[in-house]
């Protein structure tokens, strides 16, 4: 989604830590919940170029914020898992 990355904060933090190999897939990054920063697990770092996520409690409080672009967990897993280049 081009644009979106100008005006919400990417929840992958600019230095990377605690980045996991794994086997057939490269390496996954961790991402945190843009507004309190809770681990909100981990994206494949080959096929994403850019992470918005908030917790649920920081949902309710700040999700109108970023609703042009939002997306169940349940659908953004999904949908990772159906994209051939995230190898997952
Ligand atoms: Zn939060």
């Amino acid at each position: 989604m081009p644009g979106h990355g100008d005006i919400l904060p990417d929840s992958r933090p600019r230095e990377v830590r605690g980045a996991v190999w794994r086997a057939g897939q490269g390496w996954w990054r961790p991402i945190f919940c843009a507004n309190c920063g809770r681990p909100g697990g981990l994206v494949p770092q080959r096929a994403c170029t850019f992470a918005f996520w908030l917790c649920d409690p920081c949902w309710e409080t700040h999700g109108a914020i970023a609703a042009t672009m939002a997306v169940p967990d349940e659908q953004f897993w999904a949908e990772l898992a159906a994209d051939p280049s995230s190898g997952a």
